[in-house]
């Protein structure tokens, strides 16, 4: 009953989901079955569970996986097989999901700013311990709220803001304490304190390992001038992941440079947590959509940016596309650039990619569209009355390689 709460809080598909037992379907044979016109979400465990032991493989630390950015139980069972056991949540509906699924999990409340009965919720039902805050005032309300003292195992991590850095999506604006600031919270935090940490997020896909290095040497002066011992280092989430147009550096070049940077340091008795979301998912799902019309090099399909596609909109992310035709008739000429419009009347909903396809395609065809897994399910909305999509998985290995990540058969 709870978990079914929490499932409707997170995310607003209808789900088809394996037994344990059952043999998974590949997407071409899925989409010949049973033609949908509703966008199928496919999720690809196998993928998911690669991409997180690989993860956990080749970080120095303890890795907590970003919930917000893939809440679906069946992606969150693949990142525990992976090998992943903490969850970063920022949400009372999250905590109660992760906690339902997952007894043994440790569960890490990230958010800067919270409501007090999930502050509560979370300390006194579901054995969250460690609490993040960016301002005196929620230190305050983290500490009236718990009644805790360090005695009690309490975690205090201080979110550090960093200045503007070159990620596609830039998280300096909103959360963190200026360094001056942050000094004087490590030090305030300290004495109700059992675990102290020091947190930050360079921004999210951030394709420059050297981002790690500048955070990481800011935290260490921060640490320096409060001159309290700190017992984590959470260099947070951002780890970029492959676009048809981006190929990252490989994962070992991001951790190469966090590990050398954080042994810069010195602080032995410091010990790292990573926040990562996009990279443990973002090859793990796709979404195959229905062409309703061509209009020229215009496809309108029937999903879009109200839908998973946000940020194929605004924010001009490109996706890996390919088209598939049951019947399997031949399409002529290469490879053409299409754009989409997505199913709702807003202008904004449209996809400028470019994505390319076959010349020949037409309406009623179907185009999977990759790396989906992260922030594309979870961002959907009812608008327009389009909030009709489903879930399955499937042993689809993920459409676009990225390097580092091992692959599923
Ligand atoms: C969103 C978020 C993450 C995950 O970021 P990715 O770019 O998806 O890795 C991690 N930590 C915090 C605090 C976040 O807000």
């Amino acid at each position: 009953m709870s978990l079914l709460r929490a499932r409707a809080a997170v995310s607003p598909l209808r789900r088809v989901f394996a037994d344990a037992n059952a043999v998974l379907p590949a997407v071409d044979d899925l989409i010949a079955v049973e033609r949908p016109e509703d966008p199928v979400h496919c999720v690809r465990p196998a993928a998911i569970a690669a991409a997180a032991s690989a993860f956990v493989a080749s970080f120095p630390g303890d890795v907590l996986y970003a919930v917000k950015c893939n809440p679906e139980p069946t992606v969150l069972r693949a990142i525990y097989e992976g090998g992943v056991r903490h969850f970063d949540c920022a949400s009372a509906g999250e905590v109660a999901l992760v906690r339902t699924m997952f007894s043994d999990a440790e569960i890490h409340f990230m958010h800067p700013v919270k409501a007090r009965g999930a502050i509560r919720d979370a300390w006194t039902r579901h054995g969250v311990q460690d609490f993040v805050f960016d301002s005196a005032d929620e230190l305050a309300k983290i500490l009236d709220v718990t009644g805790a003292t360090a005695a009690d195992g309490l975690g205090l991590v201080v979110r550090l803001a960093l200045p503007k850095g070159t990620a596609a999506y830039d998280l300096s604006g909103k959360f963190g304490a200026a360094p001056d600031e942050a000094v004087a919270l490590l030090r305030a935090a300290r004495p109700h304190a059992a675990r102290l940490g020091l947190s930050f997020h360079v921004g999210s896909q951030c394709l420059d390992p050297l981002a790690w290095r500048a955070a990481i040497e800011l935290a260490g002066a921060v640490i320096r001038a409060a001159g309290v011992a700190v017992e984590v280092l959470d260099v947070g989430g951002g780890f970029p992941v492959a676009y048809p147009d981006i190929d990252p550096p490989p994962l070992g070049a991001f951790m190469a440079e966090i590990e050398a940077s954080f042994e810069r340091l010195a602080l032995p008795g410091t010990r790292l947590w990573a926040e990562p979301g996009r990279a443990l998912v973002a090859g793990g799902a796709s979404v195959v959509v229905q062409v309703q019309l061509r209009r020229g090099n215009a496809l309108y399909v029937n999903d879009g940016v109200y839908g998973s596609l946000s940020d194929a909109g605004a924010p001009g992310f490109n996706f890996p596309v390919r088209m598939i035709r049951p019947e399997g008739a031949a399409t002529s000429g290469s490879d053409t650039a299409f754009e989409f419009f997505g199913p709702t009347c807003d202008s904004v909903d449209r996809m400028r990619g470019p994505f390319l396809l076959p010349d020949g395609i037409a309406e009623g065809d179907w185009i999977e569209i990759g790396q989906l897994g992260a922030y594309g399910a979870c961002l959907r909305t009812a608008f327009n009355g389009f909030d009709r999509a489903r879930m399955v998985e499937v042993r689809d290995g993920a459409m676009l390689e990225t390097a580092g990540y091992a692959l599923a058969a």
